[in-house]
């Protein structure tokens, strides 16, 4: 793929993007996320070579939400290794990010962890032994040298909002501590979910952060190793398989990528060996994924032949 195809699909893409009608609701459960322009659409693509095409609002940073969740993954293996799946299950759901009828029949275990259950469950794990502060630390840090920007931060605004609002999160959390699945006070687990779910990335520096998942655990510019090549793999099975709620076949059988989404309206998605891309489009579909995000990345893996399962 040479640099200047790349660049021409991509920009491409958002010129097409721009002109559709259809954008989907953007998410108002979370009120400061209701303030996003629902017409910003941004589009990053970084090759094995580093090379970095853009298109539309790359630049700008918007709520990471759930994508937050495949670094807190990240850093929960790297404390826990194996012992996680005691925690957290990795099967689909089948349901929706905040359900917690699952959670009744499995005794507290949540399916996997990008469902909200799940990922309050492995904050759980990354908090045990720390304060809460601290945790969060570790997190931008983490989030900051993925992306070789130490700009990225936390929007304090977005984590008070979800903070005063989320009831759904908080009566799952209740709910797994009644299992005995958290460690840790309710009040803190979440306080530390919330604010991750809070930072704030733009395309680019989200793209850049995901490349050690496209490289077998290394960025390959840096040649920095982040995690052994066989968990870079298995994190990458996780979001092809659960990485979209409800709607993770339906991304699979467009996009055939890994890839997690946020109720932001941003998704990572993984070309393993070729590129980490980004992508950010306010308006979601019904199963709370970003809409145009995932229609551009089909078109994306489309022309570039770079679906898993082939052309
Ligand atoms: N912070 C959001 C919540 O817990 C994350 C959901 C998402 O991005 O899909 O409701």
């Amino acid at each position: 793929m040479s640099r200047a195809n790349l660049d021409r699909v991509v920009s491409e893409i958002a010129d097409e993007m721009r002109q559709r009608p259809d954008r989907g609701e953007v998410a108002s459960y979370i009120p400061e996320l209701a303030r996003v322009d629902s017409k910003s659409f941004g589009l990053v693509v970084i090759d094995a070579e580093g090379h970095v095409a853009v298109a539309g609002d790359s630049e700008t940073p918007f709520s990471i939400q759930s994508i937050s969740k495949v670094f807190t993954l990240t850093l929960a293996l790297g404390k826990a290794g194996d012992r996680l799946w005691r925690r957290v299950g990795r099967e689909p759901s089948g349901s929706a990010f905040n359900s917690i009828v699952q959670l009744e029949h499995e005794r507290g275990i949540p399916r996997n962890p990008f469902i909200n259950a799940g990922a309050i469950a492995v904050t759980d794990v990354i908090l045990s032994g720390h304060q809460p502060r601290e945790v969060l630390g570790e997190i931008l840090r983490f989030m900051r040298f993925l992306a070789d920007d130490s700009s990225v931060a936390i929007d304090e605004a977005v984590a008070a909002s979800e903070q005063r609002t989320g009831f759904r999160n908080i009566a799952l959390a209740n709910y797994m501590k009644s299992f005995g699945v958290l460690d840790n006070p309710v009040d803190f687990t979440l306080g530390v979910y919330f604010h991750h779910c809070a930072i704030a990335m733009s395309c680019r520096q989200l793209a850049m952060a995901g490349r050690f998942l496209a490289h077998l655990g290394r960025n390959p510019s840096t040649g920095l190793s982040v995690v052994p090549p066989e968990r870079a793999r298995r994190i990458n099975a996780v979001m092809l398989t659960c990485g979209h709620y409800d709607g993770s076949g339906e991304f699979a059988y467009r996009v055939g990528l890994p890839g997690k989404s946020g109720v932001g309206g941003g998704i990572l998605a993984i070309a393993p060996g070729k590129a980490s891309i980004a992508v950010w489009s306010p308006g979601l579909d019904a199963s709370g994924n970003s809409h145009l995000g995932r229609i551009a990345l089909e078109a994306l893996t489309k022309r570039l032949g770079w679906s898993i399962f082939g052309a």
